[in-house]
């Protein structure tokens, strides 16, 4: 039975390894993926991340794994099926095997949102994709879009303009979203288009993307619009269909808890971006693991 267990090895999961680890507890970190970041592992540059200004977002993770590995923290690749609360015991029952802990730290963190047009499923993987990062080589000296307004699109936007011939930047407001610095590099880029209070109704093709319709809301007007490729940033969703009915979550899946990360079940700690919270950064998921595992250490000195 371990002290705590950490589902998920995002910067919240490894975080919060490294300060279990300097705490003496025995735990370990479970996560589907060998291969531990998160998110940031679709980051090509992280700016505002304290003392590591440029790293990329694979960069970042490696010295993160890297660190919770130092301390001797044990790694589990497997695929967590369900979560039980039995007497307080909390089990994770995993595809391999199950697991036992005296406590749990939820870190499993969140997903891209879908837009849910036509097209949009058929054309996944053929011109449809959810990260610039991983898929804009694709694209080298061709024409792209970005859906969104936020920092992952203007960030995607700024990335694929680098290899791009054109990208279109579309946007269904006419403000974006996205903090001031990364607005700034976008505007100075000379082959980036914006449309404005825009919306893409359809993608569409044969074997790949063609082109997509973008209905203009302000001149009530549907165009088409040749590209090769659309990435789609359109915010996030958490992930966390296993916790349902386990701890208290609102309408959209976020789990309850406060900065301590305490939630509605005891002994089981919410942190990143699974969580209620007004900022979702790298750096607030990994200020989440340390004071999860010191919600921890309160509860473990209560036996
Ligand atoms: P986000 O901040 O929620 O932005 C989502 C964008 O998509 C918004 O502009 C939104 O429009 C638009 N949108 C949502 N639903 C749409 C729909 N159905 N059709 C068209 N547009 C739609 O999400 P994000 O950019 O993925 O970022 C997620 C979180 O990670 C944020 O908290 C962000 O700050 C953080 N993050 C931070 C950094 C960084 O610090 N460098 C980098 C990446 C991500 P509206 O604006 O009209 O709502």
């Amino acid at each position: 039975m371990y002290d705590v267990l950490i589902i998920g090895a995002g910067p919240a999961g490894l975080g919060a390894a490294v300060y279990a680890a300097r705490a003496g507890l025995s735990m370990a970190v479970i996560d589907q993926s060998p291969i531990s970041g998160g998110q940031v592992l679709n980051t090509y540059e992280v700016d505002n991340y304290l003392g590591l200004m440029g790293e990329s977002g694979g960069g970042l993770s490696d010295k993160f794994r890297e660190h919770a590995d130092k301390l001797g923290t044990e790694f589990i690749t497997d695929e967590i099926q369900s979560v039980e609360n039995l007497d307080g015991k909390k089990i994770v029952h995993g595809y391999e095997r199950d697991y036992e802990a005296k406590t749990l730290i939820l870190a499993t963190g969140a997903t891209h949102s879908k837009l849910g047009i036509s097209g949009e499923e058929a054309f996944s993987g053929m011109g449809v994709s959810y990260c610039a990062t991983c898929d804009g080589a694709f694209f080298k000296n061709r024409v792209a879009a970005v859906v969104g307004g936020g920092d992952v699109a203007v960030e995607d936007a700024v990335f694929l303009s680098k290899l791009c011939k054109k990208v279109y930047l579309i946007h269904r407001r006419d403000t974006l979203r996205a903090v001031k610095s990364l607005q700034e590099q976008l505007f100075a880029k000379q082959n980036v288009e914006i449309l404005w209070d825009s919306e893409v109704t359809e993608i569409c093709g044969t074997n790949a993307v063609e082109k997509i319709m973008v209905y203009n809301k302000k001149k009530q007007q549907t165009s088409a619009l040749e590209v090769n490729g659309i990435f789609i940033a359109v915010g996030i969703v958490p992930n966390t269909d296993l916790f349902k009915g386990l701890v208290e979550m609102d309408e959209r899946g976020y789990i309850k808890a406060g900065e301590d990360c305490v939630t509605s079940c005891r002994g089981i700690y919410a942190a990143g971006d699974i969580r209620l919270k007004p900022m979702r950064q790298i750096i607030t998921a990994v200020a989440d693991g340390a004071n999860a595992v010191n919600a921890v250490q309160r509860e473990l000195e209560k036996d």
